[in-house]
């Protein structure tokens, strides 16, 4: 039956008993009493209507009050919204067990914090990861519960593009990568990963590169020595293996590149924060640099730049080797008569170095690969220059590692733009 039926009926009851009392009042002459008296009991029934629906809405699981007409449809009408409401609540608990049930059943840690960081829930995987226990631990704030400096850093900086690794103090030492991601308003969801596993396998595959490479140096050195001694008596030599040897004197020397570029990626990747802490004058870093590529290279423009004086927290060796490499490839890349720039200039927000040629430039699609080892825009135009590959992955480390950031712009045809931004503390 519609609303509108069932409004229609209920005024008709109305109306119906009003004027029945009219009639019956009329019978003993007291008209206007016996509607009076109508309209009260009328009002009474809906009093009392009242009364029930009150009574269920206070005890939500009981069944509705029986009743007809209008009220009985507003008791269905609010029964059934109950009911679809009910069944919306049960399907999101579901929802909600089930993946609780899949976060608790994941191997990596997971812990649910609220906007003002206190634990609302965390799985077994956390329990064993940072010694958690739930429900005990729930309410707490987690930087009460994990103490290391670097994450109370990492919580409160609120800067989680990337993840935080961590080496315990445990025996045997374990590695944990922390990640967080926020959700809902405020709420966030943290991650603990053990990569204990894979910080040994590259240590292992770390070591094998630094050893293969110290290895092969000897012998090497051995061949380039020999080489050397035979081209110095170039008169006792056949006039036919000069080109060749010449040919093998080059391409040892190029393996000494490459087995020195090695050998200082893996030192890089083993060199600890605390080697990157002492202060570094880099203005004077680079004059060191001018002398020597005044001498290597008398006839080529280098104009230096350095109007900063600050002493920046990092290792030195890796610095110059980073600022080298980066001005060694601006001469490489760029014609013989056009000039180099190089700036070391204090700005807003930032130090800056920079190296600026004016050779055939990078296309931009190469630009986000250059970094990779062994990446090469033009394998020719790099061998032509005897580069090893290696240069512009260890530029990055040497950034990263000093929390700095490798910027790379390039137009083909006018040049490049290679640029070390330190952030200022
Ligand atoms: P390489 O030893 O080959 O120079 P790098 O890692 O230093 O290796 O550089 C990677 C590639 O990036 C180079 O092979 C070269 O193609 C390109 N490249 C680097 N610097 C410049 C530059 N200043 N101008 C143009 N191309 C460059």
């Amino acid at each position: 039956m519609t609303s509108s039926t069932t409004w229609m009926r209920e005024a008709s009851r109305v109306f119906v008993l009003v004027l029945v009392a009219a009639a019956v009042g009329y019978i003993f002459g007291k008209a206007l009493l016996f509607v009076a008296l109508s309209v009260l009991l009328y009002l009474g029934y809906w009093l009392n209507q009242l009364r029930r629906i009150q009574h269920w809405l206070a005890s939500p699981d009981s069944e509705p009050p029986e009743s007809t007409g209008v009220w009985g449809d507003i008791f269905d009408r609010i029964y059934n919204i109950q009911r679809r409401n009910s069944e919306t609540h049960s399907q999101l608990q579901l929802t909600v067990d089930y993946l609780r049930d899949s976060f608790a059943s994941m191997r990596d840690g997971v812990v649910m914090l609220d906007g003002s960081g206190t634990i609302e829930w965390n799985n077994k995987a956390a329990e064993v990861s940072l010694g958690l226990s739930y429900p005990g631990d729930r309410g707490q704030p987690i930087l009460n519960l994990v103490r290391t400096p670097e994450f109370h850093r990492y919580y409160l900086a609120q800067d989680y593009d990337s993840p935080l690794l961590i080496q315990t103090n445990d025996d045997p030492v374990r590695h944990l990568q922390f990640e967080i991601t926020r959700f809902g308003e405020g709420d966030r969801l943290l991650f603990i990963r053990d990569v204990t596993q894979f910080i040994q396998l590259e240590q292992m595959r770390n070591d094998f590169i630094a050893n293969i490479s110290h290895e092969l140096r000897t012998p090497l050195t051995v061949v380039s020595g020999y080489i050397a001694t035979l081209l110095e008596d170039s008169e006792a030599m056949e006039p036919n293996l000069e080109r060749p040897l010449r040919q093998m004197g080059l391409q040892a020397d190029r393996m000494e590149s490459l087995l020195k570029d090695l050998l200082l990626l893996s030192y890089l990747e083993n060199t600890r924060d605390e080697e990157r802490e002492s202060l570094v004058d880099f203005g004077s870093l680079l004059n060191e640099l001018q002398q020597e590529i005044r001498e290597t290279f008398p006839n080529r423009a280098v104009n230096f730049s350095l109007e900063c004086d600050y002493q920046l927290p990092g290792n030195y060796k890796e610095l110059y080797s980073a600022a080298s490499n980066l001005i060694l490839n601006a001469l490489k890349y760029s014609p013989q008569e056009s000039e180099v720039r190089v700036s070391w200039v204090g700005e807003a927000e930032e130090y800056l170095f920079s190296v600026i040629d004016q050779g055939p430039g990078i296309t931009a699609e190469h630009l986000p690969r250059l970094t990779e080892r062994f990446y090469r825009v033009d394998s020719s135009r790099s061998s032509l220059t005897g580069g090893t590959g290696l240069g512009l992955a260890i530029v990055k480390h040497v950034a990263v590692g000093h929390h700095a950031e490798l910027r790379i712009e390039s137009v083909p045809g006018l040049g490049s733009h290679f640029s070390i931004a330190f952030a200022k503390p």
